[in-house]
């Protein structure tokens, strides 16, 4: 991190995890642990339990995301949930792009910048999520898919946008929820990389400005190594996010 530049994000990303009774009591759990926390602190909880989760948090430092949205505002889209309709709600933060949505549910570098642009005309903050698959870091093409990816889900949207509304969050596939994270280098050479092609796509005070996080089995104990790289700006959090202490652990290393 560098703190000169960049305030460090943690965000949980609690994925299909936790019934409303349980996001109340983990949130209760939370509260507490990440009171003093010198980073922005955000949990990404279900549909279902946003409700629960924006009364729990109300007058913490804990704030509220979505892990998904719709590209459309409104229609027959079953089982799909809006950007107006999480305007309306008021929760600020919705995840985009993630490799699960990408994996198991179709998500194309296209619906992905929809579902961005989407978010951004409803003034919620994006955590965007872009990573390789193992194939491809080993075919030496991550920078090539990682540019992609971020080009794809960029265009059309202005350094405001960028620097005010839109959180990256670098996740290498082969990292999410296996127990194998990159290493700090690895971590930091892509975000790196990243910053450079925004700087390219835009300004240096752009790159300078926007948080590129890193996510894939973060945990209570890689975090200060990971969070110490000068370019990982802070965590995009899974399984270590669904327990208080770990979590509070890592937005403790995010706060040194
Ligand atoms: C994630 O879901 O974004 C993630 C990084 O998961 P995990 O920390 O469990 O690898």
């Amino acid at each position: 991190m560098n703190k000169q530049l960049r305030k460090a994000v943690i965000a949980g990303n609690w994925k299909m995890n936790k019934t409303p009774d349980e996001t109340k009591a983990l949130i209760e759990e939370i509260k507490p642990l990440v009171k003093d926390a010198d980073c922005d602190v955000i949990v990404c909880v279900p549909y279902i339990d946003i409700h629960t989760a924006l009364e729990a948090t109300k007058g913490s430092n804990i704030k509220v995301g979505a892990e998904n949205c719709h590209w459309a505002e409104s229609g027959a889209f079953t089982g799909e949930v809006s950007a107006p309709m999480l305007k309306a709600i008021g929760v600020p933060y919705v995840i985009i792009g993630h490799s699960e949505r990408r994996q198991y549910f179709g998500e194309t570098d296209e619906t992905v910048h929809d579902r961005v642009r989407a978010a951004l005309n409803n003034d919620l903050t994006v955590i965007l999520c872009v990573g390789e698959y193992l194939k491809q870091r080993e075919q030496n093409i991550t920078m090539e898919v990682i540019a992609t990816q971020v080009k794809i889900a960029l265009a059309g949207v202005s350094a405001e946008e960028l620097k005010e509304k839109i959180i990256i969050a670098y996740e290498p596939v082969w990292a999410i929820g296996t127990g194998l994270t990159a290493t700090a280098q690895q971590a930091n050479e892509v975000n790196k990389g990243i910053r450079d092609l925004i700087a390219d796509l835009y300004d240096a005070d752009t790159a300078n400005a926007t948080v590129i996080q890193y996510g894939g089995s973060m945990n209570a104990k890689n975090a200060d190594e990971l969070l110490s790289q000068p370019d990982v700006d802070g965590g995009l959090i899974g399984g270590a996010s669904l327990k208080a202490p770990d979590f509070a652990a890592i937005v403790e290393a995010a706060s040194k």
